[in-house]
């Protein structure tokens, strides 16, 4: 086995390199053996409305569940789908998915959205399948306000003209979209404005060491406020403690995401909760 492994890797590896290249070989087989045989799923985590305590909101989140290894997270298969070009593929299937569910809940509930993280190599060489999946919204006759499109800092960065273009054809179709992990990228402040976003979410990071009179508080509050001025909503992610919460209303963000609300669950965990807070006094 040495001997082909050799042969396969070339003899410059190290062998901890060898292994983790190893490893990263099966992860991609299993991967495309994880998309056929549905082994991936959709987690929703409530986004909640601070003001009220109302759930309007949920971020679709992609979990693998691999018959051997059990769940893997998203944090380590992504990259790979991204280098393989299979995010194209996996992209689809979780809009496809997400839109059903956002449908489904927006029966009950006429303003409910879901988002979706859309990968920057989503948008590279007009390979996004847009059409497809304004399509797909016309034939689940919602139309695309049930979907917010999240993306990273990274992809305003390199955004040129096609970049804009695919983001305004989704504005056209009524599709909004949040600017995710802000505050960890190094994107001008610009193009906040250019690229029409709707919500900002503030990085977990900022809100973990949140305190009164903190440094992290002063840049919540002063994001809140220019997120306003330019008619922007702010999302707060990572929010887990009572403390963080009524912070974070304090500072002025809209909206807020954490296990203080609950984990990312399966649908029909998703459909339990609804019903539950519903009957909660707002
Ligand atoms: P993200 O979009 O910033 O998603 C938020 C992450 O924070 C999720 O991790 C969520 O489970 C976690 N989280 C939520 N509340 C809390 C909290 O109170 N405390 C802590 N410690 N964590 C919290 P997850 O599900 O592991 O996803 C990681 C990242 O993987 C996502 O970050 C997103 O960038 C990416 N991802 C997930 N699903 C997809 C997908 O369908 N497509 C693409 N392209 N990327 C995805
Ligand atoms: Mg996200
Ligand atoms: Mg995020
Ligand atoms: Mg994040």
């Amino acid at each position: 086995a040495a001997k082909r492994e050799g042969r396969n890797c070339g003899q410059y590896f190290a062998p901890v390199m060898q292994v983790a290249a190893q490893e990263r070989m099966r992860l991609i087989t299993d991967l495309r053996a994880a998309l056929s045989h549905q082994q991936l799923q959709l987690h929703y985590q409530p986004i909640v409305d601070l003001a009220s305590g109302e759930v309007h909101k949920a971020e679709a989140l992609l979990r693998w569940k691999h018959p051997e290894r059990g769940f893997i997270s998203p944090a380590e298969f992504i990259p790979v789908a991204e280098s393989t070009g299979m995010i194209h593929e996996i992209g689809d299937w979780v809009f496809h998915e997400a839109a059903r569910q956002a449908a489904r809940w927006r029966r009950e509930r006429p303003d409910f959205q879901v988002s979706v993280n859309v990968s920057p190599l989503q948008f590279e060489n007009g390979r996004l399948a847009l059409s497809a999946w304004l399509h797909h919204l016309r034939s689940l006759d919602v139309d695309g306000s049930c979907v917010v499109v999240e993306i990273t800092e990274g992809l305003l960065m390199e955004a040129g003209p096609e970049v804009t273009r695919q983001l305004l054809r989704f504005r056209d179709a009524g599709v909004q979209v949040a600017l995710d992990d802000f505050g960890t990228g190094y994107s001008s402040l610009a193009y906040l404005n250019r690229l029409d976003i709707d919500y900002i979410k503030i990085d977990r990071s900022f809100v973990s060491n949140l305190k009164p009179a903190s440094p992290d508080l002063a840049l919540c509050e002063g994001i809140a406020m220019m997120a306003h001025k330019l008619g922007l909503k702010v999302v707060a992610e990572g929010v887990e403690t009572e403390e963080q919460r009524a912070l974070l209303q304090a500072a002025g963000c809209d909206y807020g995401q954490g296990y203080l609300f609950s984990r990312p669950v399966p649908a029909t965990q998703f459909d339990a909760l609804l019903a539950h807070r519903s009957h909660e006094p707002a």
